[in-house]
This record gives structure tokens, sequence and C-alpha cells, in this order.
């Protein structure tokens, strides 16, 4: 999937001051301890000999292994004294060394020339920053759901623990099973959004492609491209993350202007990501009778037999806020 140029070049610049201010950090670390500890000051000295110490001992023209072992036992003798003198005075034994926030890449955002997951997430969020989708990521997350508003009925308060179980569990193992579709199904205000930005939040963290939309935008983007597109635009170009990325959610469905075009274009979705086993997350407040009325068969064979449906039930949390 392709990024927001200005968004990698920022990005990346960001990784590069955020490696050389850990190295910068660990030698500032370094160099107060030196002065308050001659000792380890004197070790650290002896250590950075080794390596003269090694090429002496290769061009030298005696035992070279017999050299090499000796210098080895001196070098590991010197590295324990250098943890034991650092505990004496109470720091732990890698204080001094450079710590990176990802173990992977050293906080350079690469592995290799490939872009690292740490770095990638942070590409899909920017992506996301302005949209009004990127603010409710902020807010909403499992943390921040709460089952009491689902309390008064015990019933309905045991379906929606087994749904968030369901959900917290789906964005857990993501990736790792044969991308699963989930259909939320159920009026507004029952938590349908918030635990599908949950999910988007999560799957973002661990590094997943996740595009997240209304069904409004993803239909506005496909009538764009079939009849809008400028000539210098490929065919395709606007929805094709549509169809790559490894999570889509559709939210929202039946709220866009449903017609002959975007029926065909729900289907080839639908049925592209389940052909290439694409996972899928689709919500609506249409019930099955009126999704059967809405859309072909075909459309809902796909969604009543390839995803998992989750009947949302209760009062409009929404409603239960303000009247609080
Ligand atoms: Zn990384």
């Amino acid at each position: 999937m392709g990024y927001n140029k200005e968004n990698f070049i920022r990005i990346r610049r960001e990784f590069e001051q955020k490696h050389l201010k850990a190295k910068q950090s660990a030698s500032e670390r370094l160099e107060e301890l030196h002065s308050k500890i001659p000792e380890l000051r004197d070790i650290d000295a002896a250590l950075s000999e080794t390596s003269s110490k090694i090429v002496r001992a290769i061009v030298g023209g005696g035992d070279i292994e017999f050299e090499l072992e000796k210098l080895r036992l001196e070098n590991k003798q010197l590295q324990n004294s250098r943890a034991a003198c650092l505990r004496y005075h109470g720091f732990s034994p890698d204080y001094t060394s450079v710590k990176y926030e990802c173990a992977e890449c050293d906080d350079t955002g690469f592995v290799g020339t490939k872009v690292c997951g740490c770095m990638k997430r942070e590409l899909i969020l920017a992506e996301y920053e302005s949209s009004g989708i990127g603010q409710l990521m902020k807010s909403q997350s499992f943390d921040t759901f709460s089952l009491e508003y689902y309390r008064e009925d015990r019933r309905i308060y045991e379906n929606m623990q087994n749904i968030l179980t369901v959900c917290r569990e789906y964005a857990e193992k993501f990736g790792t099973d044969t991308g699963e579709n989930l259909l939320f199904i159920g009026p507004t205000g029952l938590g349908k959004t918030h635990l599908s930005t949950s999910i988007a939040r999560r799957v973002i963290d661990r590094a997943f492609n996740v595009v997240y939309d209304t069904a409004q935008n993803i239909f506005a983007d496909f009538e764009y491209d079939r009849f809008s597109r400028s000539s210098n635009e490929t065919p395709g170009e606007r929805v094709s993350k549509y169809f790559d990325s490894e999570l889509l959610i559709l939210d929202d469905l039946g709220t866009e202007l449903t017609n002959q075009f975007t029926i065909s274009c729900l289907y080839n979705l639908v049925n592209t990501r389940i052909n290439t086993g694409r996972a899928m997350i689709i919500n609506t407040n249409l019930d099955q009778s009126e999704l059967n009325k809405r859309y072909s068969d075909r459309i809902t064979s796909r969604l009543f037999g390839e995803f998992r449906p989750l009947m949302f039930r209760g009062r409009d949390v929404r409603q239960q806020k303000l009247m609080k």
C-alpha cells in the first residue's frame, strides 16, 4: 500500500531524530557516570583497547589462537567488573547502553530496506489524522468502552459482554488466522462504531494496514473513479486501497444512496476480498430483512454466509449519556 509522500518524509525524519536522540542520551549517561565513577572510566578505557590489541595479536606473528583466547577472557573479565561496578553504585548493568523504543529497527524505521512495523503504524495513523475517524480513534478504544450502559437487562448485558470479547480477540489475533469477517447489526447508539474504531486502532498498533471509512465515502470514491476521474488519474487509483488493505472496515452500510451501481460495487468489493482472503468488518443499522430488501440476494447470502454476525441490542448509549 502506498503512503502519502509528505507524511513519509516527515515521519522518516522523526525516526532519524529518535534514533539519534537515543544514542545521544546514552552517551550523556555514560559521560555522567565517567565523571562520577573514575573506576568505570578506567574499565571502559581498557575495553576500548581490545580491538587494537586484537589487531596487534593478529599481525604480531605469535600463536594467534592463544592470544585471541587470552584477549577474549580478558574482555569478559572487564565486562564482568564493569557490570559489578555499575551495580555497586546502584545502576543497572545496561544503564549506559542505547535504549531504542523498537528493538527490531533501533528506531531507524527500517529493517534492511523494508519499512519496520513501528514506522508502518505511524504512517497509517498519519493518514487518518485529518479525518473524523482519526479523531475517533484517539478517544475510542477497548479501554474506554463501558458495559455499564447495558446493565439494565441481564441478557443484553451478557450479549454485549460476549460481543466485546469477540472483538478484543479478533483484534488480538488478527493476521494469525484466515481473515474472519464480522458483521455488526443493530440500531444506532449501541457501540458499533466504538468497537469498530477500537478494533481498527488495535490492529493498526499491531502494524497491519487498516482502511476504515463510511459506506457513503467509500461509494463516493467508486462513483468518482467510474464517472468523474480526471484524465491523469489511473482507473482504480482511488479505490484500490479498499481492495488491498489488510482489513477494511465499512461503517454504516445502508446510509449511502443505494443504486444499481453501488450495489454492484459492494458485491465486487465483498466478493473480491473474500476470494483473496482479506478480512472485512461491516456495520449497519439495517436488520436482516432490510438488508435483503435493499441489496441483491447474492450480496446478502455472502454477508450471512461469510461474515460472523454480531447483534447489538439495548438502549441508545448516546441518549443514556445525555440523560445523566
Ligand atoms: Zn521498528
